[in-house]
This record gives C-alpha cells, structure tokens and sequence, in this order.
C-alpha cells in the first residue's frame, strides 16, 4: 500500500466558503495585536475566556445546573489544568467552551468571537478552524490510518497541511514509524497521541483535552502529558486539559479547581504534592 501523504492530497472540493474572518465581528484581525497597547492590559491575552456561564440541563423539578455563574480565562501559551471532584462541571465547562455544547447565560470567548452570536454553521466552522479537543476515549476513525486520522480535520476544512509543520507534530508525537497503523492495530497511548497531532496540526487558538489520560497507563500517560507540554513549550500552543490525576496537574502552568459548578481556587505554577493537599481539601 502506498504511504499515505497528506500534503499531496488535492484539495477536497468547494466545503467551505466562510473564512473565520468572515465569522468574526468587525476588527477581529485589528483587536488580536492590540493587547498591551494601551499600557493597561498587562495580562497575557485570553485564548478563550468564559464570563459568567451558567449551564441548567432540564426543566422544572429534574433540572441540573451543571454551570453555575462561571467566569475564568484562559491565557495565550499556557497549559491549564481544570480539576474537582466527578459531577463538578468539568466537562461542561470544557463541552461549552470548545462550542460542543451552548451556555444556558453568559458569554464563550475564543479569541475575539463570542460564541453565542454565531450560527450553528459559523460555529462548526470556527470549531474546526480554531479548536482543538481530544476526549478520554481517544475518537478516531477505525478504518483511517493513523496519518490520515491525524489529516482528517484539514481535509474536511479543504485545508492542505504544511508539510514541515505535519512533520514537526508526528516527530513531537513520537509516532513516526507507526503512521501507516489503523487504531486497532496501535496501543491506547499511541492512540491518544494520533489524537493528540490531530488537534494540534491545525494550530488551534486553543486544544481542550477531558481526562485524555484517563484511560492509559502511567507510562502512557506521562508520555501523552510530556507531548502536550512539549507543545505548549515548544510551539505556543494553548492547552486545557481536564484531570482527575494531581501528577498530570503537576504538568501543568495552572490548576482551575471546580466543585458544584463553580470555581473555587486557582492555582499557579502547581506540583502534585500541592494539588493532592489542596484537593484533600475538598472533603470528599
Ligand atoms: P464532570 O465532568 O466534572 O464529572 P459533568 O460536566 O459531566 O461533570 O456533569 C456536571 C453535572 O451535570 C452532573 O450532575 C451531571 O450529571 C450533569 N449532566 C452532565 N451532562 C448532562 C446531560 N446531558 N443531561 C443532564 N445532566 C447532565
Ligand atoms: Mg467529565
């Protein structure tokens, strides 16, 4: 069988007509090089930001607020981690901020684009141009192979991938020889890496990743975190990613911590000895 290249792939034919220009309010382009202009703005730039988000499943008596008034950013170049206890949110808040899922109230931020004014169109289109999201249970297609799992995304955009850099995410992601492999025929840390190069060869504002190590083992899944740093050290890119693990947390910039819906501390630059004591605290 022949190699599968996907930088020599033509172009699929005419699937997308809107630009994410085009999807972006007036100044879109202007507005990303402003931050710090103005002498104020001395944070870095949010990638996404969520201001007061609420996400109520159901009606009347049933009814489950899964979001309660939650606002957090998430900065440009960093690896957040969001923990808290089963049942806290957190893969809501992540469902909600990648545009899988709307807020019942409030506003999702990816870049300049508030979420909620976009058609359902527009908002497929800016998943795809700008989202990353790796789930626990990896997702890829079975009958693809590993390289063309890792093309999917560009190809249905119409997109063809740069080759140099298509080279740089499977050299980062340590799959070189296995590129010609269907799923079945990987291990689930390969797996999850597959699904890792896939959010990451389109250079998404942001990748949402929920308990991508939760089904691996623990040399998996310390290889799965080494290649996420390596990404956001390396490349620049911007990573959340969902754990219940403190030793996964402990690779990251941030920890979020969540508990009812809600943020309840933020935690900078943390270790796993200082993530497992504050989640001692949680008291469940
Ligand atoms: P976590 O990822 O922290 O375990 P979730 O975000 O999955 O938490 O869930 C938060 C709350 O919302 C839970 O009480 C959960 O049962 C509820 N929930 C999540 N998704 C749905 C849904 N589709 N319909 C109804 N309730 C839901
Ligand atoms: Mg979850």
């Amino acid at each position: 069988m022949q190699a599968f290249r996907p930088w020599e792939n033509p172009l699929s034919s005419g699937t997308l007509e809107i630009s994410p220009v085009a999807v972006g309010p007036p100044g879109w382009e202007v507005s990303t090089m402003s931050a710090g202009e103005s002498g104020v703005q001395t944070r870095a730039r949010a990638a996404s930001r969520a201001v007061g988000i609420s996400r109520v499943y159901g009606t009347g008596d049933t009814s489950v607020t899964a979001l309660d008034d939650v606002s957090v950013e998430f900065e440009e170049g960093r690896f957040t981690a969001v923990m808290g206890p089963s049942g806290s949110g957190k893969s809501t808040l992540l469902h909600c901020m990648a545009g899988l899922d709307r807020v019942t109230a409030g506003e999702v931020w990816i870049g300049d684009v508030e979420l909620g004014r976009l058609s359902d169109r527009q908002l497929t289109i800016l998943r795809r141009e700008q989202v990353g999201f790796v789930f626990q249970a990896y997702n890829l297609l079975p009958t693809l192979t590993a390289a063309e799992n890792i093309a999917l995304p560009l190809r249905i955009a119409g997109r063809r991938p740069d080759r140099a850099w298509y080279d740089r995410v499977v050299g980062a992601v340590g799959l070189r020889g296995r590129l010609e492999h269907r799923p079945s025929e990987l291990s689930g840390g390969e797996q999850q890496r597959v699904a890792g190069a896939r959010a990451l060869v389109a250079k998404p504002t942001i990748i949402f990743a929920d308990e991508p190590t939760g089904n691996l083992d623990s040399v998996a899944g310390a290889e799965m975190l080494g290649f996420m740093r390596r990404s956001v050290d390396e490349f620049g890119q911007t990573i959340v990613m969902v754990t219940h693990d403190p030793n996964a947390a402990g690779h990251a910039d941030r920890v979020v911590f969540l508990a009812d819906g809600r943020v309840v501390d933020d935690m900078a630059e943390p270790t796993a000895e200082l993530v497992l004591d504050r989640m001692k605290r949680f008291g469940d």
